[in-house]
């Protein structure tokens, strides 16, 4: 297979990817990695996708995600940078029952891994740009997109027109190609910002990761090198609007509360982020020629966060189907390709769009017997190892029929 340039002026590759965030790249280093060639149209551009101001946020990678990077020789890229998740707490405001998922009960490896996205950003492009079978068109806009019985076909605004027999679209949850290709997407506005900052503080957090739940809205603490951990706080959208109005110091009074004496002394350390939460959930994750990869085929509350995690099973169920079928000659955007993939990822997506809306309702609501039920539940979990042990299992994506790459294993 090849990259091609025909008499018509179209660029031909095995693969074309939309959007070049964190799916796309990944997707991008998983096929090109196999010796496909891959062509990836991003509308931004990367220095300033790399800049500071452009993402605050910090991901929690969970274990079958840091397998996946492993595979893709990304992990060594972002290990200095990665703070092991050693403790997840996680506990009501106001309740004393406490769930602790704690390493040592399973086999003692980190729970995950916290890291900031532009490091992770950094490192899969450093990846991606030293593929040969990878090309990256930056800056570039789509202007068209045309299906025919052999090809995906785009037209860029810039003139360029790229073809391949797959198109995976990963613009994020508002895509506009998929709106484009008219694949229908459900939204649910939650009426909630995730506020993200990052704090400093007195004592070392000692890898514990905190969940914790205020009527008002759940409240994370993801732990970061050094004595620094990440906020990620879910907010009904007035209150977020009202913090927004706050001073750095009244805003640090605000986390603290929230945070506890835990950790002594904290301090917010540059800028605030803030995010709309909204769940969409698209119709289907195929069509003709076409795969949804990423927060294009659903995009969750970050309660848990699940969200990347969940995309990268998506590239590696879209990764391992493609370079199959292109080793053994065959077409990888013919239907039967594309209903393997839909098969293999529904469930799993449905299962986390579920949990992560279920426990953001559950929490946000004050009710006496809800408050009472929610205490029952953590405490059932607390005490029931096997059952916790399959949550930290499935939280650390180890659950389930895992594609290749989820197991540390090459395509
Ligand atoms: C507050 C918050 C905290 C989170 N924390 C976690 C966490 O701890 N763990 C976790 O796993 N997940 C977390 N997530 C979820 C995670 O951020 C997303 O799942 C992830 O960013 C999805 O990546 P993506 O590449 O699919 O989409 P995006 O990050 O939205 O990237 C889409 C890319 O496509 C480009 N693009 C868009 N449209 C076009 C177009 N028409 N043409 C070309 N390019 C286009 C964009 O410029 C962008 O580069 C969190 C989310 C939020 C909001």
């Amino acid at each position: 297979m090849g990259m091609s340039g025909t008499e018509t002026g179209c660029l031909a590759g095995d693969l074309l990817v939309l959007g070049g965030g964190l799916t796309g790249l990944a997707l991008a280093a998983a096929v090109g990695g196999a010796g496909y060639q891959v062509l990836v149209v991003e509308r931004d551009r990367y220095p300033r996708m790399l800049a500071g101001p452009y993402d605050g946020r910090a991901t929690a990678v969970a274990r079958g995600s840091k397998r996946l990077l492993d595979a893709l020789g990304v992990w060594p890229a972002i290990l200095p940078h990665a703070e092991p998740i050693r403790e997840i707490l996680v506990a009501e405001a106001g309740s004393p029952v406490e769930v602790r998922y704690d390493s040592m009960e399973l086999d003692g490896e980190p729970l995950g891994w916290i890291v900031e996205n532009r490091r992770i950003r950094e490192a899969l492009l450093g990846r991606v740009r030293e593929l040969p079978a990878v090309r990256l068109f930056e800056g570039e806009e789509v202007a068209e997109i045309r299906r025919d019985a052999f090809a995906a076909r785009l037209a860029l605004a810039s003139g360029r027109r790229l073809s391949a027999p797959l198109l995976a679209i990963c613009e994020g949850r508002l895509s506009r190609s998929r709106e484009r290709l008219g694949i229908g997407a459900r939204r649910w506005d939650y009426g909630q910002t995730g506020i993200v900052c990052t704090l400093r503080h007195e004592r070392p957090h000692g890898g514990v990761a905190v969940e914790r739940f205020f009527p008002d809205g759940p409240f994370a603490v993801l732990p970061m090198p050094g004595d620094r951990s990440s906020i990620v706080w879910a907010l009904e959208d007035g209150l977020a609007a009202a913090m927004r109005e706050l001073d750095d110091t009244a805003f640090a009074a605000e986390v603290e509360e929230r945070f506890g004496d835990r950790l002594g002394a904290v301090s917010v350390e540059g800028p605030r982020w803030y995010y709309p939460l909204v769940l969409v959930w698209s119709e289907r994750y195929t069509d003709w020629r076409v795969a949804l990869v990423g927060d294009t085929a659903r995009g969750i509350h970050p309660i848990s966060g699940q969200g990347w995690n969940l995309a990268l099973r998506d590239v590696a169920a879209v990764a391992e189907t493609v370079v199959e079928r292109l080793r053994l000659g065959l077409d990888p955007g013919e239907p039967a390709a594309l209903e393997s993939y839909e098969a293999w990822r529904r469930f799993d997506s449905l299962a986390l769009v579920a949990i992560t809306d279920g426990i953001n309702r559950l929490f946000a609501n004050d009710l006496l017997p809800l408050r009472l039920a929610r205490n029952v539940g953590l405490a059932l979990v607390e005490r029931l190892p096997p059952a916790k042990r399959f949550f930290m299992r499935h939280a650390m994506g180890m659950v389930g029929d895992l594609p290749r790459l989820m197991r540390g294993e090459p395509l």
